[in-house]
């Protein structure tokens, strides 16, 4: 657990005088990082906390304690709730959806030409990626 004691924490609050850390938000792998989970935009002097202790004092110590630590309730909930594109990505990217992204259409519409001038390319891919998740399946069903 690395998470910074509240009273070294630096300038970002809740208003009310509380110091919070944030949390940065998980990249999609085309996008370069840029928010916090709670949707701030990073900058070089916001105070942050790694992800990865977050949800492990999370699992610890339940989501009160990882408050009462200094982590930015906001930053906290949306941890918990959105996985990141490698653990999840039809999740990953549904959040992008659910919070109205205006950058996220823009994002589709490079994806869908980058897709159409490397076809061939995406077909191997693709085909690779269904022979994996086939071999996975077939592990399964032979258990059974
Ligand atoms: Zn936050």
């Amino acid at each position: 657990m690395k998470l910074i004691p509240r009273h070294q924490a630096g300038s970002a609050g809740s208003g009310n005088g509380q110091m919070w850390l944030h949390v940065r938000r998980p990249n999609l792998p085309w996008r370069q990082a840029s928010l916090t989970e709670c949707g701030d935009v990073l900058d070089d002097r916001m105070p942050l906390a790694n992800r990865d202790d977050v949800l492990e004092q999370v699992a610890a110590a339940g989501m009160q304690a990882t408050t009462a630590a200094g982590i930015c309730p906001a930053c906290l909930t949306a941890a918990c709730r959105w996985p990141t594109f490698a653990a999840d990505p039809v999740r990953a990217v549904a959040r992008e959806y659910a919070d109205r992204n205006p950058r996220f259409a823009a994002e589709l519409r490079a994806l869908g030409v980058l897709a159409a001038t490397h076809r061939e390319e995406l077909d191997t891919l693709l085909a690779e990626l269904a022979d994996v998740t086939d071999v996975a399946e077939a592990r399964r069903r032979r258990r059974r």
